[in-house]
């Protein structure tokens, strides 16, 4: 241990931001040994040839610094997907950027554009980093509360929340904690919000490939006026069940995607070169997304099915690896409370939804990760229905 004395004093940028409660409670879930479904991942391995292909590319010697914007190949096979499913034509030249994670985009995306003071719109419950990327860029987070507990945009309060300093929105479909997605309805509201507007949009669909019973995702993509504003951010992690190869990638105009390139380069330059290329053929042959949907309801079915009958209650899940429990038939103790002393006398991990709020008192529900083996779902739903 270094001597504290010796350091100097530091006024903090982010003085309420403390450990994220994913790194908090993956870490007691592992200390104490309990089953967890609170961090978002999955506890199952990928396709085994996605792993051949990175040891492939590894062997061929790709090991050096990607181009600083992404791989060529893995850039078209992006171009490809958004004209097939979304009818959208990116140049992969000057419209798609590859990132190290969802996370890197979103961050680079407020950064490219928040200047000081600029009012940027969230929806709570709304993804960790996004407020903090918003301070330490200046902007001025203005939290407009999602309804409960339908967790559906409250259109006449964002109407409301709009002044002449409100530079960007911030959406994020499929929802990540509630599982709720954009509807067309939405997207007509929203559309009408922007028009003849300077406003940007940053649209956080890394699970656009995790949407249940037939729903169409609603990505900005699809709609050229809201597209032609959007930072539009995808995750492979989320599609590959690779969570910790941290890589993403945005899709937006040439004239922000420059602006983006500009924080990018100078964030990470570029990211991991094998994992790439190897992505890229994944992306080209459609392996993967196509099914991925099927394959989390069926996880979503189990999990609801097994805890049928119990004093959980489901609020519904229409995207996304995440279902929220109501609680209150069980306890009256808050969402923090009641989420540690399930993990330290159940032994099941969670993630209470007040680290998402900062306007509203949380409710009485717990946010459970079903990207879990069959197994693994059926341990935690008998110790939850023993409650
Ligand atoms: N946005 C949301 C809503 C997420 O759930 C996640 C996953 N942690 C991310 C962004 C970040 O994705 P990545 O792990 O690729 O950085
Ligand atoms: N997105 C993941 C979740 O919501 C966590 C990512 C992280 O730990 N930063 O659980």
């Amino acid at each position: 241990m270094l001597n504290k004395q010796d350091t100097p004093q530091l006024v903090s940028k982010l003085p309420s931001v403390g450990t994220t409660i994913f790194t908090v409670m993956s870490r007691l879930a592992a200390e104490l040994g309990a089953i967890n479904l609170s961090q978002g991942f999955p506890d199952f391995d990928c396709d085994p040839e996605l792993v051949e292909a990175v040891a492939r590319h590894m062997r061929e010697g790709r090991n050096q610094y990607a181009p600083m914007a992404g791989v060529p190949a893995l850039r078209d096979a992006l171009a490809a997907k958004y004209r097939e499913l979304y009818g959208a034509s990116y140049d992969p030249e000057t419209e798609i950027t590859v990132t190290s994670g969802g996370t890197e985009a979103i961050f680079d995306s407020i950064a490219a554009v928040v200047h000081e003071g600029d009012e940027v719109i969230v929806f709570e419950p709304c993804y960790d980093s996004y407020v903090p990327a918003i301070e330490l860029n200046g902007g001025v987070p203005v939290v407009v509360s999602l309804t409960f507990p339908e967790y559906a945009v409250p259109w006449d309060e964002v109407r409301r929340a709009m002044t002449a300093r409100t530079r960007l929105l911030i959406f994020n479909s499929p929802h990540n904690p509630s599982g709720a997605v954009l509807r067309a309805e939405d997207m007509r509201e929203l559309r009408a919000l922007v028009d003849g507007t300077d406003l940007l949009i940053l649209s956080d669909e890394v699970y656009e490939h995790i949407i249940f019973d037939g729903a169409a995702h609603e990505s900005m993509a699809r709609y050229a006026p809201l597209a032609a504003r959007s930072f539009v951010v995808g995750s492979f992690g989320k599609t590959y069940h690779t969570t910790g190869w941290k890589l993403g990638y945005v899709v937006a105009p040439a004239a922000l995607t420059a602006e983006f390139r500009k924080v990018h380069q100078f964030v990470t330059f570029a990211s991991n070169t094998p994992v790439q290329h190897a992505v890229a053929e994944f992306v080209a042959a459609r392996r993967g997304y196509p099914g991925l949907s099927a394959f989390y309801q069926a996880k979503r079915d189990l999990f609801l099915r097994l805890i049928e009958g119990s004093r959980w209650k489901p609020l519904a899940c229409r995207g996304s690896y995440f279902q929220i429990l109501d609680y209150t038939a069980i306890t009256d103790e808050d969402d923090m409370t009641f989420a540690m002393r399930l993990l330290k006398e159940h032994r099941v991990a969670s993630i209470p939804t007040a680290p998402f709020l900062y306007r509203q008192r949380a409710p009485q529900v717990l946010r459970f990760c079903f990207a879990k083996k069959d197994e693994t779902l059926e341990r935690a739903a008998e110790r939850l229905r023993a409650l």
